[in-house]
């Protein structure tokens, strides 16, 4: 059977298709004439069931789609569901790292803790879902470090391991990411559910 990954993000969907690979599923891209639905849910459960909804009634394929960001705990859980957009506008990632940087300036090592979350829902075109969270712990860095992944993978140290999400390849991100985490989650809940 084929799932189609419902994101047009694609380093995202990079990472989604390899976490997936190896395994026992069919998973092809959103197409490009896709909508990109309005993601004004209030929690990232709520914004990957909007995503699921909108790809599997665009394709009739089952959807898998991940709504993620990065909670710090000093800002109140912020940037939580806005992530993307915490810079005033959409997916610019550098920006998004000076704000959040500038923001922690003077917050001191100890309480820097933050959390990626990554909330994946699997959507069959019939409506019928189910959604799990993955979370990996860590803290905000005090500046920049790493080349790999996207988003807040440079300013992120990941827990235990006292290095960026950026300074780990792309294999031992996704064995330990929050979007791997939930993913492998949600493949055991379907192999263990009716869907
Ligand atoms: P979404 O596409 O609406 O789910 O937005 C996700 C946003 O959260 C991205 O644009 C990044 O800013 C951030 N984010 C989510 N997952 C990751 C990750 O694995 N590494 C770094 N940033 C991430």
């Amino acid at each position: 059977m084929q799932f189609v990954l419902a994101s047009h993000n694609k380093k995202k969907m990079a990472e989604m298709a390899a976490i997936l690979s190896g395994l026992d599923i069919e998973v092809v891209p959103l197409p490009e004439n896709a909508p990109e639905p309005e993601e004004n849910g209030a929690t990232f459960e709520e914004n990957a069931a909007i995503k699921a909804k909108s790809a599997a009634d665009f394709t009739g394929l089952p959807a898998i789609a991940d709504d993620s960001g990065l909670c710090v705990d000093a800002l109140g859980g912020a940037p939580g569901v806005y992530s993307a957009r915490y810079c005033g506008h959409h997916g610019d990632d550098e920006a998004n790292n000076r704000k959040l940087l500038a923001e922690m300036q003077a917050v001191p090592a100890g309480q820097r803790a933050a959390r990626f979350v990554s909330a994946v829902c699997f959507m069959l075109p019939d409506g019928r879902a189910l959604t799990v969270e993955g979370v990996c712990p860590g803290s905000v860095a005090f500046a920049p470090a790493g080349e790999n992944g996207f988003g807040y993978d440079p300013i992120f140290i990941v827990e235990n391991l006292n290095k960026t999400m950026a300074s780990l390849s792309e294999d031992e991100k996704n064995r330990i990411s929050h979007r791997g985490r939930a993913l492998m989650d949600m493949l055991m809940w379907i192999k263990c559910s009716n869907l």
